[in-house]
């Protein structure tokens, strides 16, 4: 039997690569944008859609203009506590079993805000759709495994003015230093508080990303964040290979030790090599893609929104999802922004089974990997068992659909 959009939706899914700021409901940003008296262009859904939250973009910048909107509504409790709770809630929806929700905190920091505080209204709106979720009869009957998050917390590659409050301040006091030594100072006490978010409030803080525009901006300089995180058992993604080339891959793999790479959408462009003492570029792509691929590390691929980034793939066909398939990388479907990319995990999903001709077989193990994967917060023992408990329903939603004996 064909795979349907029916049977996506109902099998056990996750998202690795979620924007909280890039996936708040329209209807929802409308409201806090009123409440707290910011300027939208269009307070419909149907204008925003066609005004910002767009399908197609011109390219990455016109994509980002959408965030400016939503952080700006992101700036207290309620509204980042109501905005995560609300995401756990479409997730479940959809069948979604295991989110990994990530955001900068210090762009939502203010005067009355700090970062903790950020971690602990995120944490308790995802605790609250969590623990509604998990106290229905049909999870704790065993019958359906239960919906787990964790928190990824984003670094940014640079700032600028503007960007937020916080950031406007530290850029004033070290306004002659360099800027890049900022960056890094910034990504070293975001570290810090990730951990003691983690260690003294438990907070499911899993995991350190870094996020932001990469021409110009290279991974390295957040090498000593990385480090700390590393050394303090904190699990490392890097937005890697969407802007840039295989180089910034390499370094996320090399010197910030990522255990998944957001995108790596350039991953086989030997075009976008720019280090001079790299002869043989395409053996270079060979040894990383085979290092990639050996090592397990898990590229989080967001297919609409890398053909919205990046409009010169032209067509989904062209995605270089094809190509780490078919050299079995270890992959994850995400949405990356759930509104800023008009898109969902089935969404996402179905489009790569039409455009691939994944099987049953392969889509299983995709989908499987996504939970292996995950930076689960608990011990290895208890994520091995939740894996089983996915495992196990995923078989009986295949036998509902027969697609399996
Ligand atoms: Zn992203």
């Amino acid at each position: 039997m064909k795979i349907t959009k029916e049977f996506i939706k109902k099998i056990p899914k996750t998202d690795l690569h979620l924007h909280l700021d890039g996936s708040i409901r329209i209807s929802t940003l409308i409201e806090l944008a009123k409440e707290n008296g910011i300027s939208l262009p269009s307070y419909t859904e149907e204008g925003l859609k066609k005004l910002v939250f767009k399908d197609k973009y011109e390219n990455l910048g016109e994509y980002l203009k959408g965030f400016a909107y939503t952080s700006a509504v992101l700036q207290d409790k309620s509204s980042l506590e109501r905005v995560a709770y609300e995401l756990a809630i479409d997730n479940l929806s959809e069948g979604v079993r295991y989110i990994e929700v990530r955001f900068a905190p210090q762009l939502h920091q203010n005067k009355d805000l700090n970062i903790i505080d950020v971690f602990i209204a995120v944490n308790q709106g995802l605790a609250k759709a969590k623990q509604e979720f998990n106290s229905t009869d049909k999870v704790k009957s065993g019958a359906e495994p239960p919906f787990g998050y964790g928190i990824i917390s984003c670094a940014m590659r640079m700032f600028d003015y503007g960007f937020s409050e916080y950031f406007d301040k530290l850029l004033d006091v070290h306004k002659h230093s360099e800027r890049k030594w900022i960056f890094s100072l910034a990504s070293q006490e975001l570290v810090k508080a990730s951990i003691e978010a983690r260690d003294q409030y438990n907070i499911p803080v899993v995991g350190f990303d870094l996020a932001g525009m990469e021409k110009g901006y290279p991974a390295v300089d957040h090498k000593l964040a990385y480090s700390l995180a590393h050394k303090n058992f904190l699990k490392k993604t890097v937005h890697a290979g969407e802007d840039y080339g295989p180089e910034s891959i390499f370094q996320a793999i090399t010197e910030l030790h990522a255990d998944r790479i957001g995108h790596g959408v350039h991953l086989y462009n030997p075009k976008l090599i720019k280090n001079k003492e790299i002869k043989d570029k395409q053996a270079y792509i060979r040894n990383l893609a085979e290092y990639i691929g050996d090592r397990r590390i898990t590229l989080e691929i967001c297919l609409t929104s890398n053909m919205q980034t990046n409009p010169d793939l032209v067509e989904l066909k062209n995605h270089p999802f094809k190509k780490m398939s078919e050299s079995k990388l270890s992959v994850t479907f995400c949405t990356d922004n759930r509104t800023v990319s008009s898109t969902t995990v089935t969404d996402e999903i179905f489009k790569a089974v039409q455009t691939f001709n994944i099987n049953r077989k392969d889509l299983k193990d995709i989908v499987i990997y996504g939970f292996k994967r995950s930076f689960f917060y608990g011990t290895y023992l208890k994520k091995r068992k939740y894996v089983r408990s996915v495992i196990n329903y995923y078989d009986k939603i295949e036998r509902q659909f027969k697609l399996k004996d």
